[in-house]
């Protein structure tokens, strides 16, 4: 049915078609490398003009306030400037590239049509942190994302960009590809590491965090695919190009993944805090002119937000004001004919399914929560039984060591609180 396909899709397990590519490669508003030939040439003339790389990195960065695009939103500036004042010799630059948030597709079109953006990224990185190793962690579903990469850091090392003076900066810097072992939690960036040291992929108990403990106990800068390409941008074209760019008071750009029940889903790059409307507005607008009925503005971590929520700008803060968040930029808008129950069970059973059982309380938490709701939908658990869904999930949130167990519950509680004619009654009481 229309419904199994939309929940399919959304439940991550089979990866969007590649129309949502086609749609973003026509929508695309700002490529800052138009000519292939060029691609380069922003970065190289800023590295062969500045005077202390890492000083303009980190101020130019810490003044556009950009945040982390993975899901997290640490200041990217800030995170620079931490790992750079660490004196151990031995430092990484890692890229996560295992984007596996449901809804979310946003990495894989900057993976496959600007991938230079990532490795000057990481170049800039490097040359500011003090690094000469770079991994990107790429997710194993991206094949070909993944031969656009490496085609990409053959011609970096043929431009000297990568090698043993990159970038005719003195410094050596390469980049290799590792292929994540597969699984949603291996895009958490401390089981990433783990992964990486060939061990099982659990996240690790922070602190100590990454940027001073983290690939074989070394400093390690982590950014995520969005944000080290935001960054180059940034930092080639200055604090003054990136302010010039947002909607209303807010600076930059954003790439978002948009899907669901839109006329063209697909990546959009938009000024930064614009209202949900004109995203939806951008993608053709609400697929057969049904009336919206809900709307996941930062993928399956964030609440949903009732209609009503429409004007609200994308933007971190102004998200969590009304009860949910960016998340990793991932909107997923329902219309009105949609039972948000069956989405809601649909996302905790994802969660349940790829928690990595490692805390007690979320691979217990999210198995009583999924068979209770299953219960209540199947009309053998009354619905009342569902109030302490809240406290359950406080419990995760309280107890889990990464953001799975700490968001699982998050969406369906905000669907039995903002959307009750959607629960089923369950069991009738005598
Ligand atoms: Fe694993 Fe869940 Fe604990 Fe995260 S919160 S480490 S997914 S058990």
């Amino acid at each position: 049915s229309d419904l199994d396909a939309f929940l399919e899709d959304f439940a991550g397990s089979p990866l969007p078609d590649r129309s949502p590519v086609t749609t973003a490669a026509r929508d695309w508003k700002c490529d800052p490398y138009p000519d292939a030939t060029h691609r380069y040439g922003t970065v190289q003339r800023f590295l062969s003009d500045a005077e202390d790389i890492p000083r303009i990195c980190i101020e130019r960065l810490k003044q556009s306030k950009l945040k982390g695009m993975g899901g997290a939103g640490f200041p990217t500036g800030l995170k620079w400037e931490l790992v750079s004042q660490e004196t151990e010799p031995v430092k990484y630059v890692i890229c996560n590239a295992d984007e596996s948030e449901p809804g979310t597709f946003k990495d894989r079109v900057i993976l496959e049509q600007l991938p230079h953006l990532i490795i000057e990224g990481m170049l800039l990185a490097a040359l500011t942190i003090g690094a000469e190793q770079g991994i990107v962690y790429i997710r194993h579903e991206y094949g070909p994302e993944r031969e656009k990469l490496q085609t990409a850091i053959n011609d970096a090392y043929n431009c000297g960009i990568l090698g043993a003076n990159a970038a005719g900066s003195g410094r050596k810097f390469d980049i290799e590809i590792f292929v994540s072992p597969g699984g949603y939690i291996l895009g958490e960036e401390t089981a990433l590491l783990e992964a990486l040291e060939d061990k099982r992929g659990e996240p690790r108990i922070r602190p100590p965090y990454p940027g001073t403990h983290g690939l074989w106990g070394k400093p390690t800068l982590i950014n995520n695919v969005e944000t080290f390409a935001l960054a180059t941008s940034i930092i080639a074209q200055g604090n003054d190009w990136w302010q010039a760019q947002g909607a209303g008071d807010y600076a930059g750009l954003k790439f978002f993944s948009i899907s669901g029940d839109v006329a063209e889903p697909g990546v959009y790059e938009v000024p930064h805090g614009i209202p949900i409307a004109e995203l939806i507005a951008r993608a053709g607008g609400i697929k057969d002119d049904r009336p919206l009925k809900a709307v996941l503005p930062g993928g399956a971590s964030s609440n949903f937000l009732p209609a009503e929520h429409i004007d609200t700008p994308l933007d971190f803060d102004a998200l969590r004001n009304v009860g949910s968040m960016l998340g990793s930029g991932a909107v997923v808008v329902i219309a009105e004919g949609r039972n948000l129950f069956d989405l809601g069970l649909s996302i905790t059973r994802f969660f349940r399914n790829e928690s990595c059982g490692k805390c007690v309380p979320c691979r217990i938490g999210s198995e009583k929560a999924v068979r209770m709701l299953e219960q209540v939908q199947s009309g053998a658990l009354d619905a009342a039984s569902l109030d302490i869904m809240p406290e359950l999930s406080e419990t995760l949130l309280q107890t889990s060591i990464c953001g799975l167990g700490q968001v699982a519950l998050g969406p369906m509680n905000s669907v039995l609180e903002r959307f009750p004619q959607d629960v089923p009654a369950g069991k009738e009481t005598p």
